[in-house]
């Protein structure tokens, strides 16, 4: 019986069996596989860390774009940083007036991405509102001179590639590229086991930012439990969006969901105790 062995936090692993290989090679940049697994459903890694599966991706990016599209109100464009495998386009389609820029930057995650698991997608890649750029998100947004509304920074974790994505300069970079009233969400990680990096993230972006926060909900393939997502935005209004306001854009905007509802929305930015106090502990 061969064994996928998460590694990506050391002395944590979570082992998914591997039915059946479907891809496994370097690219340019990650190691990149993707495999069968019998509950999960096809599973892609990068560089040993799970990414996303057909069975729980609906999760992680329904939460990751409904809700700051659904808080904001009004977003007409989106930028998503990462997001090969098209999960978040997919999500943000559903907005009938919304043009989506996606920035990642490997080439071969988008190709295999389309080939092996295209429910994840859902056509999105082939969607005329979307504009695919492969490239690092870090320089993209130092050098454009367009403006977002929802920026969804959908990388990997801090490691090879994504490392710049965590940075003090990147998130300041994309605060020059986000239009006024406009709200950037991280992958933050599972603050369980990356505490620091929740902590960090919370500095950095408390510099930028008049409002920044975590919202939370439980991706069964990522180990550790409950992962975050940060919230940045100097429209503090937009955190308290009330749950009838909520309801109502739901209702309006047509889109259909399997895990996001308003309710739930307003629940995930209730931080636990144990997170609140991880925010600022000393190092
Ligand atoms: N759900 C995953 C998670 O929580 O870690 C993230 C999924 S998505 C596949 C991560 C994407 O980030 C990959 O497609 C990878 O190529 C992309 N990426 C990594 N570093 C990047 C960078 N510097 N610029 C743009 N995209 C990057």
């Amino acid at each position: 019986m061969q064994l996928f062995d998460e590694g990506l936090h050391s002395g944590v692993n979570l082992a998914l069996k591997v039915d059946k290989i479907l891809y496994r090679d370097q690219t340019d940049l990650q190691d990149l596989m993707i495999f069968e697994n019998k509950n999960f459903g096809r599973v892609m890694s990068l560089d040993g860390s799970v990414q996303t599966t057909e069975k729980d991706e609906f999760i992680y990016h329904e939460m990751f774009v409904h809700v700051p599209m659904l808080a904001h109100g009004n977003a007409r464009r989106a930028l998503i940083v990462g997001g090969g495998d098209g999960g978040a386009a997919r999500q943000l389609m559903k907005y009938r007036d919304i043009a989506v820029t996606m920035v990642d930057i490997d080439r071969t995650v988008v190709e295999l991405s389309r080939k092996y698991m295209p429910s994840v997608s859902g056509g999105a890649f082939d969607d005329p509102r979307l504009d695919l750029v492969i490239a690092d998100g870090c320089k993209f947004v130092k050098e454009t001179d367009e403006t977002w509304d929802v920026i969804i920074i959908d990388s990997t974790d801090p490691h090879g590639p994504g490392e710049v994505l965590y940075t003090q300069e990147f998130y300041s970079d994309c605060k020059s590229c986000l239009t006024p009233g406009g709200v950037i969400i991280t992958q933050n990680g599972v603050p369980f086991v990356q505490e620091e990096e929740l902590r960090t993230s919370y500095q950095r972006l408390g510099r930028l930012f008049q409002d920044v926060s975590f919202y939370l909900a439980a991706i069964p393939s990522y180990v550790g439990g409950i992962m975050a997502y940060g919230w940045a935005t100097d429209d503090a209004s937009l955190r308290k969006v009330s749950l009838s306001t909520l309801a109502a854009r739901y209702v309006e905007a047509g889109i259909s969901t399997d895990y996001y509802t308003p309710e739930v929305h307003k629940a995930a930015f209730a931080l636990p105790l144990n997170i609140q106090k991880a925010l600022t502990r000393d190092e």
